[in-house]
This record gives structure tokens, sequence and C-alpha cells, in this order.
């Protein structure tokens, strides 16, 4: 049986600053290992379901945060940036390599907009005002959920702060597994609990996921797909509108369509790669 865990950093265990989450940042190192920590709790509570192989997907920032060194022995990780040609699905590249039987969330965050949200954002927080998926407003824990659910796979936990926690629910159903690991009090502040403490939490949590797994339903939806990014200036949707690909359907909202959820997922992330780009700064 296998599982696959998409990993995040933002809604890890005693992660609340922007100076946690970027390398060179005070306690990077750190969170790093609490990070860490979440992740081999997952991976053990789906061992203990039985899992014989676990793919984890390093998804945020440069994705290059999980210290293999530690990692559950169980795990094959996935690691390296987000590019379209070089790591297309992002927080859940691979996937489509195997059949798997469960995927779950970790260390995941609300998105982009969310009153009272910890760290809250979607994908670039840089660029995106919001994303809407078939015309619903999405944060990661849906865009994602949609993405594996193409592949037939069900999301059977989530774990995050509170606001996290409450927003996958709400998306991908009330009977969803959620461990709550801190409680968010601002845009960086929260109240954790400690590794030690949520470890078991998340072992427990994972196991009872992939046990009952039979219970949850991939997220699915018809096609055509449509994914809205509304960025937070017009400049920003101009640029991605030269790729060629999208086309603007308001003042700062370029819409894609396509096939499936993974080709439209493919279009926006080239979009957003198109949109970060700028003019040199002599040209300034
Ligand atoms: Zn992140």
């Amino acid at each position: 049986m296998k599982v696959f865990i998409a990993v995040d950093m933002e809604g890890a265990t005693g992660v609340a600053h922007r100076e946690h989450l970027l390398p060179g940042g005070n306690d990077y190192e750190r969170a790093r290992r609490w990070l860490t920590s979440d992740v081999n709790a997952a991976v053990q509570g789906a061992v203990d379901a039985g899992a014989d192989e676990v793919y984890v997907n390093d998804g945020h920032g440069n994705m290059r945060n999980i210290i293999i060194d530690d990692l559950h022995e169980a795990a094959r990780l996935v690691v390296g940036p987000a590019q379209s040609k070089n790591k297309p699905l992002v927080q859940v590249t691979g996937i489509e390599t195997e059949k798997f039987d469960a995927a779950m969330l970790v260390g995941f965050h609300s998105r982009a907009g969310t009153p009272g949200g910890l760290l809250s954002h979607t994908w670039v927080g840089l660029l995106v005002h919001e994303i809407r998926l078939q015309g619903k407003v999405a944060g990661e824990a849906l865009l994602d959920a949609a993405i594996v659910g193409h592949y037939g796979v069900p999301v059977v936990l989530v774990t995050g702060a509170d606001d996290a926690c409450r927003e996958a629910k709400a998306d991908l159903g009330d009977d969803l597994i959620a461990v709550e690991v801190k409680k968010a009090l601002g845009p960086s502040a929260c109240a954790s609990l400690t590794p030690k403490r949520t470890a078991p939490m998340i072992r427990e949590a994972a196991s009872r996921g992939v046990r009952e797994r039979a219970s949850r339903k991939p997220w699915t939806t018809t096609s055509p797909v449509t994914m809205d990014v509304e960025f937070h200036r017009r400049e920003m949707a101009q640029r991605a509108l030269e790729l060629g690909v999208g086309e603007r359907v308001g003042e700062r909202c370029v819409r894609y369509e396509a096939k499936d959820v993974p080709s439209a997922t493919l279009h926006l992330w080239r979009g957003l790669e198109e949109a970060l780009r700028e003019d040199g700064s002599f040209l300034k």
C-alpha cells in the first residue's frame, strides 16, 4: 500500500514567523527539524497502518527544507524547486508516478486573505490575491486535493494551525481528520504545542486516516476545468498573459482553462512564473 504526503512548512509545529521559513532566517534550521518531526510522525502513522511505500513531497519555498538525514527510513523524498519544467505539480509532484492509496497534507496553512490567519497565502504570496477553481475560492489544501483527486487518491489527513484545519474541513468534508498543532493568533503569531506533544498526535491521526481511507472520496470535478488567478496588481496579470496562455477575464484576473486539474495547474504555474519575471533593473 502506498501513501503520498504533501508537505508545507507554514503549518508545522512551532512555525510562526517568516524567519522560520527562509534559509538564513533566525531559527530556520531549528524549524526544519520541527517540520521533519511532523513528517516523521505522519510517515510512522502510515507505516503503522500498513503502508510499504511513502512518498514525501517537500513543498515549501525552495522545496529543500526537510532534513533527509533525520527522515523516517520508510520515506522517499521528492525534493527540488517548483518550476513548470521541473516539478510541475508543485507540492504533489510524484503523485502521477505510481498508484497511491491515500494522501496527507502536513504543515498546511490557510489561503490568502483568511481573517486572523497564520502565514496565510495561496502558492505565491507576492503575486496572488486569490485563486478560484471552477469558480470556487481555493487554498492550497483544496488545490492539492483536486490534483491528487484527479489521480483517484483521497486526502485522509491535514495538519496545521486551527485556521488551516478549518479551511480544509470546509473544503474537503467535515469528517476529514485534522491535527491542530497550534492556534493562530495573528499573521505571524501562534500558540503552538511542542514537537514532543504533536508527534504522537500526528502519528495516531495518520494511522487512523490511512486505515479509514475507504470512507474518503477523491476530490473530483467535471471537464473542462477553469482556474482563475486574481493577481495583486494589473501589471502582474499583463506579464502572465505575455506567455500566450490564459485569457484576461478581469482587470487583474487571468483564466486558465484545460481538460483536467493537472493541466490547468501547469498552465497556471507557468503564468505565475511569467508574472514573477521582471524587467532588468537597468531598465527601471
Ligand atoms: Zn510554504
